[in-house]
């Protein structure tokens, strides 16, 4: 073997070998960046349980930067919704002015409940970390399983029950809907 060719395989070990080490560090880093998101998120929980809001913290994340992190306020609001997924996502709407957040990853100190997850869900966002899980918020009274059952059931044997009504007069937007031509679709 010639020198040269020796010379070509080691530089090509070589390079293969920095840009393993090069990934490597940047999945790392990358792990990092998603700890010290998810601290800062149970740092608003924390914050939260002292300034009397429920014990749940949230912070979205798009191309590295915080857009959007809101702690529970549901007993400061008096607002049932203002959990700190949906409070979080709010503010990132806002912050970037649109309805969608594609592209964005929250963080939450808690498992979403049903609520907060179609709210991730309708607002597109990429990823979810989140550190307590289900059974952890329901060993402190946030027990959400039930929810999760009554979707399963049908809309007449719900708890809170339901009954349709008025089918034919509600259709009428929906049609109005349909027919628009200028309708900023989501
Ligand atoms: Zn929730």
């Amino acid at each position: 073997m010639g020198k040269k060719v020796i010379l070509l395989i080691s530089l090509a070990l070589m390079s293969g070998l920095s840009c393993a080490l090069a990934q490597n560090c940047k999945n790392m880093e990358n792990k990092d960046f998603h700890k010290e998101m998810m601290r800062r998120a149970i740092r608003l929980s924390e914050e939260s349980v002292n300034k009397g809001g429920g014990p749940f913290g949230a912070v979205i994340v798009k191309d590295g930067k915080i857009v959007g992190e809101a702690s529970n306020s549901v007993t400061i609001d008096n607002d049932p919704t203002a959990h700190a997924e949906v409070n979080a996502i709010r503010k990132a709407c806002s912050n970037l002015g649109t309805f969608e957040l594609d592209g964005c990853t929250i963080y939450t100190s808690c498992e979403p409940c049903p609520m907060c997850l179609g709210a991730i869900y309708w607002a597109h966002i990429d990823k979810i970390y989140y550190g307590n899980d289900a059974k952890d918020a329901a060993s402190i009274g946030f027990d959400d399983d039930f929810i999760y059952k009554e979707i399963d059931l049908a809309p007449a044997d719900r708890r809170t029950k339901m009954e349709e009504l008025l089918p034919d007069e509600a259709i009428k937007a929906f049609d109005m809907w349909r027919n628009k031509t200028d309708k900023t679709e989501y």
